[in-house]
């Protein structure tokens, strides 16, 4: 059966690596978290001391680190999803908490940070049957992917979601911290001048304000068919 690329991009917590590991458990592809690699440098840059008093970003000494920084997938358990590694350690769980969160889109506005980081991504979909999430996977890394989603929902139904996520990891965060967050992030990912997120022309809008998580599967896994079956003519 021909393999395709699978590009889900769209709004901070719209449940789009949820999605994007659905369908590659269901086809057997490849899942690549393209967050998790922004995140894993913004660990990197907040563990070196590249921040300033003020909390800005030292950005001459992050890109002058940049070929320090190994970014890959592994899995740490037999049959358990791949996570990511950081100079071969995974920093999976370190990635998800606040501090990371606040810092990731100022440090992935930098070009030389994308630069390093597409270019891994476009390796590990090179030869397709893969679903990658991200914010600029159908505009940049896979302008021709065969199928692209854009996610969007209500940047409150998407607070209320990523809230209790870390509440029920034990994190200690309140719901207009969270709100505040994922709107900041929305507004420095799609303003900035290097592949800000915007949908691309040939993406299919999914807003799941008021879907459940199987609904959203049903409608995209049929796109999906769809997509493979015209590919089978
Ligand atoms: O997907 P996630 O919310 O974990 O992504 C964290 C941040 O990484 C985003 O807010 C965005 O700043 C950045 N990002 C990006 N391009 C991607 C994926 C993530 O700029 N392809």
């Amino acid at each position: 059966m021909q393999q395709i690329c699978i590009a889900i991009d769209g709004y901070s917590s719209t449940g789009k690596s949820t999605l994007a590991k659905q369908l590659a458990e269901r086809l057997n592809y490849i899942y690549v978290d393209t967050g998790a690699m922004y995140r894993a440098v913004t660990y990197y840059a907040l563990q070196n001391d590249f921040f300033d008093f003020n909390g800005g970003l030292i950005k001459e000494d992050l890109i002058k680190a940049l070929p320090e920084i190994t970014l890959s997938f592994k899995s740490v358990k037999k049959n358990a999803l791949p996570t990511i590694h950081l100079n071969g350690i995974s920093v999976e769980d370190e990635i998800r908490n606040m501090k990371v969160s606040e810092k990731v889109s100022v440090v992935a506005a930098i070009p030389e940070v994308r630069r390093k980081l597409v270019e891994q991504q476009q390796k590990m979909g090179e030869y397709k049957g893969v679903v990658m999430d991200g914010r600029d996977i159908g505009t940049v890394v896979f302008p021709d992917a065969e199928l692209k989603i854009f996610m969007t929902a209500s940047a409150e139904v998407r607070a209320k979601r990523r809230f209790d996520e870390l509440i029920a990891k034990g994190e200690n965060v309140t719901f207009g911290e969270i709100l505040h967050n994922v709107q900041e992030r929305d507004h420095i990912d799609s303003t900035r001048e290097d592949s800000p997120l915007i949908k691309a022309d040939d993406a299919i809008e999914v807003d799941n304000s008021h879907m459940s998580l199987e609904e959203q599967y049903i409608i995209v896994n049929r796109l999906v068919q769809e997509v493979l079956v015209k590919g089978s003519k």
